[in-house]
């Protein structure tokens, strides 16, 4: 991580896009320095000052452009994130595209409420009254993981620009050309050029948009680049918001619908790969039901198509992004079978071209099993067969990350009583993923899965400061406690203090 003073001249080889799907490249970005993204950003500081002092209805009204040009643009998008990012079309559409024109509606319809003034009554000083007012933060940095291109660094920048600030965005060296089409979007829809900008990098180019002057960062990626972002962050006492690694449990009551269970828990643990932060990382089945379970989840993995979507045809599970990712993905599941975890379906890598791992589900798997503790982000669903619910929210619980978990059950209000026993930061009944795809509920994690929240009222107002106006309502020539102090103001203060916060006369 560099420092203001320290920053080493970064590596400039440019950066090559590669199809995961075939291997073939694509197109190159440049890897850019510190100074370049320094001026950057101060460009994005520039711009924001006029755009900063627009209404939020102005603003949102601009900003609903994009959606508008988003939505006739489609195909291109979905076309770029299938070569680019190894998506099947449909996870491209709706986990993508659609997923941030709905959040461009629905916020630029609700922002002007969402921030307007809310005042804060005070219970004592009723001469007096209190708002909290939100003003644009200046310049939101926003750096971005690989697996969701377009709607983890899209949706937050659309939420940053409606609430005034400028963005600049760091995407993944692995899909760089995503972000420069939703940059070509974004000025297609007539927005100024210099409020949202793109700094194309490796790592060493992240590191560089901390230190280069932003107000507020908004970051998703791994907990081991987060710890270093918060620490960057720290050190030049920026707020950040941090998207981090998940290992969602998914707990099988007796009494689940196993047909849905099955089906969920499939799509929850293949979709986009398996590379979700919200997959299905882990299944805690009670005894009663197990069997079951893993017959119907094999039935429905073994029936699905893998492979190229960019080559046209149907495909239900695409390529995985990024070569690391498959060794990573590899190595859990070799170890989770040295260990006595049994294959019933898949297990191994596809040979070339392309980055394919056949989508897998392990049985008699144990808790003490890296592939049920560490984040496995591809297409392996490991399951293990538990004694009761009470266990399975134990073992669910026994984990360093928290983001997402899912219970499946009929019966609603045990579903809703496991769910709050779950240390997680959205937990769905009888279903898996969606929530990202509603901008109106908060996303985040506890414990290493990260700080704060994005989309929602919350997300939207951590994109402002929030100002507190406190101000007179009547004129009073001054205060009683201002100086000179007496004796009778102190007498008659500790009075009024016993008569208010001590026992009342009619409690005596
Ligand atoms: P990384 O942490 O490797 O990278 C995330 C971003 O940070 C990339 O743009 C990366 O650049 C950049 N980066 C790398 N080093 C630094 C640094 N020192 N300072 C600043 N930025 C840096 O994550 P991945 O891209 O591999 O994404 C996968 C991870 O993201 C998984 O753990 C997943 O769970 C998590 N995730 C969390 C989500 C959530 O909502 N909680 C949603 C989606 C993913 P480069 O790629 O060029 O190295």
């Amino acid at each position: 991580m560099g420092s203001a003073s320290t920053t080493t001249p970064l590596p400039s080889s440019p950066i090559v896009s590669i199809n995961p799907a075939t291997g073939q490249p694509l197109g190159e970005v440049p890897d850019m320095g510190a100074d370049e993204v320094r001026k950057v950003v101060a460009s994005a500081r520039a711009a924001q000052q006029a755009w900063g002092q627009l209404s939020i209805e102005a603003r949102s009204r601009r900003v609903l452009r994009f959606a508008e040009v988003l939505m006739t643009r489609a195909e291109e998008v979905i076309d770029l994130l299938v070569r680019e990012g190894g998506k099947t079309r449909l996870e491209a559409l709706g986990m993508e595209v659609v997923l941030v024109a709905d959040l461009v509606r629905y916020f630029t319809k609700h922002a002007a409420e969402m921030l307007a003034p809310v005042p804060v009554p005070l219970h004592l000083m009723k001469h007096r009254a209190s708002y909290l007012h939100f003003t644009p933060r200046g310049v939101v940095g926003v750096i971005a993981p690989w697996n969701f291109p377009f709607s983890i660094p899209i949706g937050e920048t659309m939420m940053a620009l409606i609430a005034g600030n400028a963005v600049v965005l760091k995407p993944s060296e692995v899909t760089p050309l995503i972000a420069a089409k939703a940059r070509e979007i974004y000025l297609a829809a007539d927005l100024p050029p210099e409020l949202f900008q793109i700094v194309t990098g490796r790592g060493g180019t992240g590191a560089a948009l901390i230190d280069a002057g932003i107000d507020f960062c908004v970051f998703t990626g791994s907990v081991a680049t987060g710890k270093k972002v918060a620490a960057a962050c720290g050190e030049r006492l920026i707020p950040c918001t941090l998207e981090l690694g998940g290992k969602a449990p998914a707990v099988v009551c007796h009494d689940a619908d196993l047909d849905r269970a099955a089906q969920a828990i499939t799509w929850g643990g293949f979709a986009n790969s398996g590379q979700v932060c919200a997959s299905v990382e882990r299944v805690y089945a009670v005894g009663s039901v197990h069997d079951q379970l893993v017959e119907r989840i094999v039935r429905e993995a073994k029936s699905l198509r893998q492979g190229d979507a960019s080559a046209g045809g149907e495909v239900d599970v695409g390529a995985m992004a990024w070569d690391r990712q498959v060794d990573n993905v590899e190595k859990l599941v070799d170890a989770a079978v040295a260990a006595g975890a049994k294959v019933e379906t898949g297990g191994k890598r596809k040979p070339g071209p392309g980055l394919f791992y056949e989508p897998t589900v392990l049985s008699g798997c144990r808790q003490d099993m890296d592939v049920m503790r560490k984040e496995i982000f591809g297409p392996v669903i490991p399951i293990m067969r538990v004694e009761s619910e009470d266990e399975a929210v134990k073992l669910a619980n026994d984990s360093h990350l928290g983001l997402l978990a899912y219970v499946f059950t009929r019966d609603r209000e045990r579903g809703r009583r496991l769910a709050e026993r779950i240390e997680a930061g959205t937990v769905m009944v009888n279903d898996v993923l969606n929530t990202y795809a509603c901008p109106e509920t908060p996303w985040g994690g506890v414990k290493q899965s990260g700080i704060g929240r994005t989309h929602s009222i919350l997300g939207l107002r951590d994109m402002c400061e929030t100002k507190h106006v406190n101000h007179d309502r009547v004129s009073l020539g001054r205060e009683v406690w201002w100086y000179p102090y007496k004796d009778g103001t102190f007498k008659a203060l500790l009075r009024g203090a016993r008569l208010l916060f001590g026992k009342r006369p009619w409690q005596r």
